[in-house]
C-alpha cells in the first residue's frame, strides 16, 4: 500500500519539499506520496490529529509551526529537545508521535560532505539568533569548532542561546554572544547568515571587515538568484559563498531516512540547484 507523507506550513505553496521527496522516492523505489498541506495556526491541533488518523506516516513541519508542534509530540529526540523545534514527525504504529529536528545535521552534512569544509577547530560566526540558529548550534558544536560566536541585533536573544548551550547550560562547547558592531577586527573561517532580513531584501549593518577572500560565507536562505547576503559578501571580496539549498536537501534526506530507513543520494538533486 502507498504510504502518505507531507509537509505542513502556512503558506506552503512555495515549498520545494514535495519535489525533493518525490525524487528521493523514485530514486530509492519507495512507494509513497508526499503532499504540501496548508495549515493555519489556529487549525494546527485539529489538522495534525486528522492527518494522523487518515493514515499519514510522517510529516515535515515548516514555518510557522516548528515550535508549536513540540508540545503535541508524545516523544522528542534529543536534537528536537535542544532545538525547541520539530521539523520531522513520525507516526508510530500505535499513532504515538515522535518529533525530531534534522535542520542541524542537514547543515553540517552540507558543509562537511558536499562543501568539504573542516568544522574541527574552526572559528564560526552566526549572524542571527532566531529559531534556525537554535536548531543548528548543537550540531555545529558537536563537530568541535574552536568557537561559535552568535551576533544578533537583539543581544538578549543571542545571550539566551549561550545560556542554553554554553557552560552554564547543556555545556555543548565554546559559544559566545555579541552585537554586530562588536565584530570589527574579528576574523572567522565560516560566517553563517541566519537572519531573515534577506526575505525583505535587506542586509543588516554587518561590519564589512568580517569578510575577506578566505572566509566561507553560507546563507541559510536560498533563492534562484544571489540572496542579499550572498551579493553583499561577494561585493566585500568573499570568494566562496553558498546559499542554503544544500541544507534544505540534506535535512530532507535525513527525514526520509528516519521514515524509510534508506538514505537517498542527494547528489543528483544538488547538481540541479542554482
Ligand atoms: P526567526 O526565528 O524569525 O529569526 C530571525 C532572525 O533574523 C533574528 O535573529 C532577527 O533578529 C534577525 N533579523 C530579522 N530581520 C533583521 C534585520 N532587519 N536586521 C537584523 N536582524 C534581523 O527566523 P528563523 O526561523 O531563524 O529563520 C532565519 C532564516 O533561515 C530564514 O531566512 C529561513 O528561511 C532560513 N532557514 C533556512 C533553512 C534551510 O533549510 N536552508 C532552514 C531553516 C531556516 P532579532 O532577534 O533582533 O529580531
Amino acid at each position: 500500500m502507498t504510504d502518505r507523507y507531507g509537509v505542513i506550513g502556512h503558506p506552503i505553496s512555495h515549498s520545494k519539499s514535495p519535489v525533493i521527496h518525490a525524487q528521493f522516492a523514485s530514486q530509492t523505489g519507495q512507494d509513497l506520496t508526499y503532499a504540501p498541506i496548508d495549515v493555519a495556526p489556529d487549525e494546527l491541533v485539529n489538522t495534525l490529529d486528522n492527518l494522523i488518523h487518515d493514515g499519514y506516516k510522517g510529516l515535515n513541519v515548516t514555518v510557522p509551526h516548528k515550535n508549536a508542534v513540540v508540545t503535541l509530540m508524545d516523544e522528542l529526540s534529543n536534537r528536537a529537545r535542544l532545538a525547541g523545534a520539530v521539523n520531522t514527525i513520525t507516526a508510530q504504529d500505535d499513532n504515538r508521535l515522535v518529533g525530531d529536528n534534522t535542520d542541524g545535521i542537514g547543515l553540517v552534512r552540507d558543509l562537511t560532505r558536499n562543501l568539504r569544509f573542516e568544522l574541527l577547530d574552526a572559528d564560526i560566526l552566526i549572524l542571527g539568533a532566531g529559531g534556525a540558529t537554535r536548531g543548528i548550534v548543537p550540531s555545529l558544536l558537536d563537530e568541535s569548532p574552536r568557537e561559535v560566536l552568535i551576533a544578533n541585533r537583539t543581544l538578549a536573544r543571542a545571550e539566551e542561546l549561550v545560556s542554553a548551550f554554553g557552560s552554564s547550560g547543556a555545556d555543548l562547547g565554546n559559544i559566545g554572544a555579541c552585537q554586530f558592531d562588536e565584530l570589527q577586527a574579528r576574523q572567522f573561517d565560516l560566517i553563517i547568515n541566519a537572519t531573515s532580513a534577506g526575505l525583505h531584501g535587506e542586509v543588516p549593518p554587518f561590519p564589512d571587515s568580517i569578510i575577506d577572500a578566505e572566509v566561507v560565507c553560507y546563507d541559510l536562505s536560498y533563492a534562484m538568484k544571489p540572496t542579499p547576503f550572498v551579493a553583499w559578501a561577494l561585493q566585500q571580496g568573499a570568494e566562496e559563498v553558498h546559499q542554503g539549498w544544500g541544507m534544505l536537501v540534506e535535512q530532507a534526506a535525513a527525514s526520509f531516512r528516519i521514515w524509510r530507513g534508506v538514505r537517498p543520494d542527494t547528489k543528483p538533486i544538488l547538481a540541479n540547484l542554482p
